[in-house]
């Protein structure tokens, strides 16, 4: 597999990052045991990043898949606010992940320079942990132009991992020739940068080549991190990234598999998911939530607010 280096400074990883939210318990579509065999798949196959965060809750799923693979790279991403919420969500991925040294940590979802005042002190404790070799590099993760713009001039940090596709889908304040404005931006900077939801949440799975081919164009961009919840979709991505033919049989089995976010019929109305959600993708009908299928990208950050468990990707 193609080996690429994140930004001037940054590590040497595949082009392809294993993004574990799809077998995370927090999409819910394995379980714990099956992902594991996914991801340990993936490594056996040259994968040797995996793409987590605090949220997705399967440090422990983690940790199983790497045994024998010291050297697999792991990023995490918290919503860390306070100095000491950031040394508890540092401590909390060491721990589980069994790691002394965390490769990567980041800031999770931030919109703009405003969020990222407002996550002064996790930054700075964060930098701190970088200062004392806790963590190698650091960075923030984002579905916003204003995000892009803003980490790239965040002191200290290595790494961008901005929403990028084709069509520009999921980006929450601007269009795609925005968005890459500010990837240039941030990669004339010498800054790394991995895209994810390059399908656009599965919008754009009919010409995953084109998918591909896009990102792979844009000039600073040097990974992508993509979702995969069985071994055929490992396969199947392997194959794409390295331009051979996908037999049919094996695009069948992974290109046709519709997803969707199912809102269960004991849905209260209280409205949580609404906030939640990055991409307004939701709202109330009467008194239960119902979701707009092309804004919503299935990150399934919505199914960890409902207090009801109605929330899931299928
Ligand atoms: S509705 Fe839920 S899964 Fe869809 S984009 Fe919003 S938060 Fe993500
Ligand atoms: S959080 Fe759950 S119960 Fe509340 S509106 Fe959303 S789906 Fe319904």
């Amino acid at each position: 597999m193609r080996q690429v280096k994140l930004g001037l400074w940054g590590a040497e990883v595949s082009e392809l990052c294993f993004g574990s939210l799809a077998v995370s318990p927090l999409q819910g579509r394995l379980t714990e045991t099956e992902g594991v065999n996914v991801l340990r798949y993936a490594l056996e196959q040259g994968v040797n990043w995996i793409d987590t965060a605090e949220i997705y809750d399967n440090y422990k799923q983690i940790a199983s898949a790497i045994k024998g693979y010291p050297d697999v790279l792991i990023v995490s991403k918290t919503y860390a606010v306070s100095a000491k919420e950031m040394r508890l969500s540092l401590e909390k991925a060491r721990t589980a992940l069994n790691r002394e040294t965390l490769d990567f940590f980041l800031l999770h979802e931030q919109e703009s320079a405003l969020t990222l005042r407002g996550h002064a002190e996790a930054w700075e404790e964060l930098m701190r942990a970088k200062e004392r070799g806790i963590v190698r590099w650091i960075g923030i993760s984002t579905h916003a132009v204003a995000g892009v713009r803003a980490g790239a001039l965040q002191p200290g940090l290595d790494v961008i991992h901005p929403i990028l596709n084709y069509q520009g889908l999921g980006i929450v304040d601007g269009n795609l020739q925005d968005m890459l404005a500010a990837i240039s931006f941030a990669s004339e900077l010498g800054i790394g940068i991995y895209a994810m939801k390059i399908f656009g949440g599965g919008h754009l799975t009919h010409d995953p080549k084109k998918a591909v081919d896009f990102v792979r164009s844009i000039p600073g961009v040097q990974a992508m991190a993509l979702g995969m919840s069985s071994r055929e979709e490992v396969d199947y991505n392997l194959l794409l990234l390295s331009g051979k033919d996908i037999p049919t049989s094996l695009q069948d089995k992974v290109r046709h598999r519709e997803r969707k976010l199912y809102i269960a019929d004991w849905c209260q109305g209280c409205g949580r998911c609404l906030e939640a959600c990055p991409q307004g993708a939701l709202h109330l009908s009467e008194t239960v939530a119902v979701v707009d299928p092309e804004a919503c990208i299935l990150c399934g950050y919505c199914g960890r607010v409902c207090p009801h468990f109605c929330l899931k990707i299928v």
